[in-house]
């Protein structure tokens, strides 16, 4: 049998799953964390901690039918401005539920598009974070840019502020293929915020590309990344086009004719795969790229890769704290999600409350399968000596979980007293066989394609 023919037989090309970037996945919190435990978690961080920051900004000039964020669109920089006072308030508001002398060693700017914000708007908001969590000589602050969102003036706020990674969208060149996803942005356009992201001192370059998307070719798609490599960029993260109307309303734009079925989908991500691989980039979980020089590389070789809510990374705190409507907090007790609706966010903070929405208070083995997925997804190995080391369990009860996992994958995972072991051409099967790990129920419509 043929590798696509085991694959098929594990179900890869029928199953919908969690992506995992945490576990349980989102689509399982529930109402169990209040406001009080909220702040309970925020105060019982060390003081002196460093952790890590994320900034959620949920406007975008227009909406891109293939994105599933969770944004809205807006023609006024009123409604933005406004968003921008209430934030400010946010982050006074958990400054002040913290202990003394915690810092940030992450921040990252995202959304919607944060370079939707006015220059005035960002140089405010990033002292207002600046102020509440001092950044060190070591601290990284990314930002996501949209290359038609972007021009000197915010450029300059975001270099004044100290930006260290810019991350731009790019989804795929082919302009057929731009049209078809209402989502257009010529090569001329990004290269133009490239050179101008470069030209401020700011070198370290994130892009994102899909595969999956409605009429992509190999053909295509290889141009596509062709184009891409002439920026040069540091990482690039090749995500899975998800298709989910039921969830993502304007997606239902999208004409399903066009979309490629599953095993094509593998069949472009292995062509994208191969192209970056001759350009010498290394592939980092199941769906990064990286140049050899790049600290994800760098984390990958040396085993400190991580996984959270951006994918990949070499964050290593185990605080992160999200804000803005939607965002995810991460403790080592548990996750929080503020208010989901801009509206809610924003009228409990103006009330100086936490906008506390849904979480999940860490119980039972929670916190070993998630250290379990994310060492399958990092490092295609599930370390037994590793979680023992770690204080997540017995030997015993670690080599039971794994052992019934690796059952569910005859001949293509291995399994033996030191661990799980995924070798390189089951690679595919990674979300599925975290779902194996994964004790809750999960139901298919709320998640994307396996592959
Ligand atoms: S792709 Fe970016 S600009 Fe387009 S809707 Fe999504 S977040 Fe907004």
């Amino acid at each position: 049998m043929d590798q696509y023919s085991q694959l098929r037989r594990f179900g890869l090309f029928d199953a919908n799953v969690p992506r995992y970037t945490s576990y349980p996945p989102a689509s399982k919190f529930n109402d169990a964390v209040t406001p009080d435990i909220h702040r309970q978690w925020l105060g019982a961080i060390r003081p002196g901690a460093q952790v890590s920051i994320y900034l959620h900004i949920p406007f975008c000039r227009r909406l891109c039918w293939f994105c599933a964020c969770r944004t809205q669109g807006t023609r006024s920089l009123s409604p933005v401005s406004a968003y921008v006072d209430t934030l400010i308030q946010e982050i006074a508001t958990i400054r002040a539920a913290l202990p003394d002398g915690v810092q940030a060693a992450r921040i990252h700017w995202g959304g919607g598009t944060p370079t939707l914000l006015p220059p005035d708007d960002i140089v405010r908001l990033s002292d207002a974070v600046l102020t509440a969590f001092p950044t060190t000589s070591a601290s990284e602050i990314s930002v996501e840019i949209d290359p038609n969102e972007i021009d000197a003036p915010r450029l300059d706020a975001l270099a004044r502020m100290g930006m260290t990674r810019a991350s731009i969208g790019v989804q795929d060149f082919d302009p057929e293929i731009q049209t078809i996803i209402g989502r257009e942005q010529s090569y001329d356009v990004t290269l133009a915020a490239v050179e101008g992201i470069r030209a401020r001192g700011i070198h370290s370059l994130n892009t994102d590309l899909l595969y999956g998307l409605p009429k992509q070719t190999r053909a295509r798609i290889a141009s596509s990344i062709q184009m891409l490599l002439s920026l040069n960029p540091d990482r690039i993260a090749l995500y899975g086009y998800a298709h989910v109307p039921w969830m993502a309303k304007r997606q239902a734009l999208i004409p399903t004719d066009d979309l490629p079925g599953p095993e094509t989908r593998l069949r472009l991500f292995e062509t994208a795969q191969e192209t970056l691989a001759w350009d010498g980039y290394r592939q980092i979980g199941i769906d990064h790229f990286a140049r050899s020089s790049d600290s994800l590389t760098q984390a990958a070789e040396q085993g400190r890769l991580r996984r959270n809510f951006q994918g990949y990374t070499d964050d290593i705190c185990d605080v992160l704290i999200g804000l803005g409507a939607s965002a995810i907090s991460k403790f080592p007790q548990g996750f929080v999600q503020n208010q989901a609706a801009t509206a809610k966010y924003q009228k409990a903070v103006r009330a100086d409350a936490l906008p506390t929405g849904r979480g999940h208070v860490f119980g039972g083995d929670d916190v070993l399968r998630a250290r379990m997925i994310e060492m399958l997804m990092c490092d295609f190995h599930i370390s037994v000596d590793g979680l023992v080391a770690e204080r997540l369990g017995s030997a015993k009860r670690i080599r039971g979980i794994l052992r019934r996992a690796a059952d569910a994958f005859p001949g293509q995972v291995h399994y033996s007293a030191d661990g799980l072991h995924v070798p390189d051409r089951a690679h595919p099967l990674a979300r599925l066989i975290a779902r194996q790990l994964d004790a809750y129920e999960i139901e298919p419509s709320g998640h994307s394609s396996a592959i």
